[in-house]
């Protein structure tokens, strides 16, 4: 692919695909560059229901759906690739990616944030053998099955609500006492009958390596060193994010975990000057709200930001 393009977007979450109606309905015929996962987190969530505009929710599936069709019509087109690596030393700058190299005048860096696993080599053995990121993705395996969920925060009470669908009994493991949930989504997986919450509980060992399938887990409890075997068929991840920006490191400004650093909410910087025609927006930039609407509302400030450097700059 040779042509050069007046926008790239990185991404095609809800910050990426709002940056491509806006791109679009602005004629700049955005490429959007979809990734490794497709839709982002929105696409594996079940019902979305704090996004405006939905009085009785909308399953996340269906709203990047909605978005992608949104953008679509006003001439967005999608590429399913991944990127490799990135030169912003040049103008237009390059990108290389497993569909050849694309030149672009503006990038907007929408690549969002990937799901966190513990690092046991136990876990990772049987990732896909038991071990799951995705309750909306893997839960239907576990019909009639015990699973456990770790994590403290509203991720992990989705998903173990969530998992309540299938599962015989959900078991939330925490690392601390005290929760990082908000207080209804902590509620509600407090009252449901089939969640048992265990805090200060650590998972030393995902066990069933030998057979292939998961078929519990050795835990320890941090407040006494006391360890205790969980017999469980499922083990789902609900431990929060990594931004996936590591392709951008020593070109834009990232902070200590890794996110894109931004000014004006969606200007990236490098070595603190502002690199001209990169903006970046949603979760890859963002680890104090990481909502939809959030993920929105910067993805439609870097359009404009990208459609005003292309006014003052030239096509
Ligand atoms: P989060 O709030 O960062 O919570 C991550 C949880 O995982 C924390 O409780 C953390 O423990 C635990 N954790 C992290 N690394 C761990 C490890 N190695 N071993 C064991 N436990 C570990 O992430 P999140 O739950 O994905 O939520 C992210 C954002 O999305 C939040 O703003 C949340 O409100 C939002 N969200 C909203 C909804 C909703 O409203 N429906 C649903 C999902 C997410 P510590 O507490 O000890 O750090």
């Amino acid at each position: 692919m040779s042509e050069t393009r007046d926008t790239v977007i990185l991404g095609s979450g809800c910050a990426g695909l709002t940056a491509a109606i806006y791109t679009a309905r602005a004629g700049l015929n955005p490429l959007v560059i979809e990734g490794h996962e497709p839709g982002g987190q929105l696409s594996i969530t079940t019902l979305v229901e704090n996004f405006p505009g939905w009085p009785e929710g909308i399953q996340g599936p269906e709203l990047i759906e909605n978005m992608k069709k949104q953008a679509e019509r006003f001439g967005a087109s999608y590429q399913l690739a991944h990127l490799h690596t990135v030169d912003l030393n040049v103008h237009p700058f390059r990108l290389h990616t497993s569909a050849g190299e694309i030149h672009t005048r503006t990038l907007i860096i929408a690549s969002g944030a990937s799901a966190r696993w513990l690092g046991l080599p136990s876990e990772q053995a049987l990732i896909g053998h038991g071990v799951s990121s995705c309750a909306t993705c893997d839960g239907f395996f576990f019909r009639g099955k015990p699973i456990a969920v770790v994590g403290g925060g509203d991720s992990a009470m989705e998903e173990a609500l969530f998992l309540t669908r299938f599962a015989t009994k959900v078991t939330l493991l925490h690392r601390r006492e005290a929760f990082r949930a908000s207080k209804i989504m902590l509620e509600r997986a407090i009252a449901h009958p089939n969640i048992e919450l265990r805090t200060n509980t650590v998972v030393d060992e995902v066990l069933g390596v030998d057979e292939k399938e998961v078929k519990g887990l050795r835990l320890r409890d941090v407040t006494n060193g006391t360890t205790s075997t969980l017999e469980i068929d499922g083990l789902f991840l609900g431990i929060g994010h990594e931004p996936n920006a590591k392709m951008f490191k020593g070109q834009i400004d990232l902070d200590e975990d890794g996110y894109i650093r931004t000014r004006d909410n969606v200007l990236t910087t490098h070595r603190g000057e502002v690199v001209a025609g990169v903006y970046a927006c949603g979760d890859v930039q963002d680890r104090r709200y990481r909502q939809a609407i959030t993920a929105a509302g910067t993805g439609c400030m870097a359009a404009l930001e990208a459609e005003k450097y292309l006014e003052e700059h030239g096509r």
